[in-house]
């Protein structure tokens, strides 16, 4: 999921001098998560932009499960607040620069609606794990190479990404020379390769990254899942867990 922090409410507020109404739009997928856009946190944030002087429109918490990047979900709740959209000064997007983007593209192309469209978070890319504690797993790269490095990405594990580690600054205590506290990418990997009874892979010059599959921006096309019957899978899963 994306990984995201709030941005400081100094630097919201400077996004924000001069508009007077607004609308805030928040997030009810990775935003959620990360308490940068759930339902509280937009609520939060209208009370706060009240006492600021604000006049807030419309705060729109999108429920659970509702993502801001899906348009086929975020687009019914701009469809429901269109005129306070319509009537704003500036959209506050709780939510990462991708869900920000396809709802400003959603308002402009489909409604005419040009408005300035303000960030309130910074995504810092894809985080795993949870519930507390969340870590960068992987870049997006485009060319996977974790089938010859046990399952460890070497982009985004080591410092300087490389793809044919260790650098030779790595600690003896297997610490990484750039960050003494985490473990070096390579030992890591060297440890689990061990493990797996697969050292040979170790000897496998991996080529330069072919950096052209992840030329930005990338476009993937699907076919389109049907939003309801989905929806409706997954609470039949929840109930048969007993949740
Ligand atoms: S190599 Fe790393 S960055 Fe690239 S897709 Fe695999 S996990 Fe992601
Ligand atoms: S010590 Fe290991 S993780 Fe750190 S930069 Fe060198 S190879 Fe990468």
């Amino acid at each position: 999921m994306m990984g995201q922090v709030q941005k400081p409410l100094e630097e919201i507020m400077e996004y924000l001098n001069g508009a007077k109404k607004i609308v805030i739009m928040g997030c009810g997928g990775c935003a959620t998560i990360f308490h940068t856009g759930g339902v509280k946190e937009v609520e939060d944030m209208a009370e706060t932009l009240k006492k600021e002087g604000k006049e807030v429109l419309a705060a729109i918490g999108l429920p659970f499960g509702v993502f801001c990047c899906y348009l086929p979900m975020s687009s019914m709740f701009v469809n429901q607040f269109e005129k306070e959209f319509r009537d704003c000064d500036a959209v506050l997007m709780m939510s990462c620069g991708d869900g920000l983007q396809v709802v400003r593209s959603y308002l402009e192309k489909e409604k005419g609606i040009i408005k300035p469209v303000y960030p309130a978070n910074n995504a810092l890319g894809f985080f795993g794990e949870g519930p507390k504690e969340f870590l960068e797993k992987c870049q997006g790269c485009g060319e996977c190479e974790v089938g010859l490095t046990a399952g460890i990405c070497p982009l985004t594990q080591c410092p300087k990404g490389l793809l044919n580690g260790p650098c030779g600054g790595t600690r003896p205590n297997g610490k990484c020379e750039v960050d003494p506290e985490k473990d070096c990418a390579w030992v890591l990997i060297y440890e689990r390769l061990k493990n797996l009874g697969k050292l040979s892979l170790l000897k496998k010059i991996h080529p330069p990254h072919n950096w052209e599959k992840a030329l930005r921006p990338r476009k993937l096309e699907v076919e389109p899942i049907d939003l309801l019957e989905k929806l409706k899978e997954t609470k039949k899963v929840i109930q048969s867990l007993g949740i």
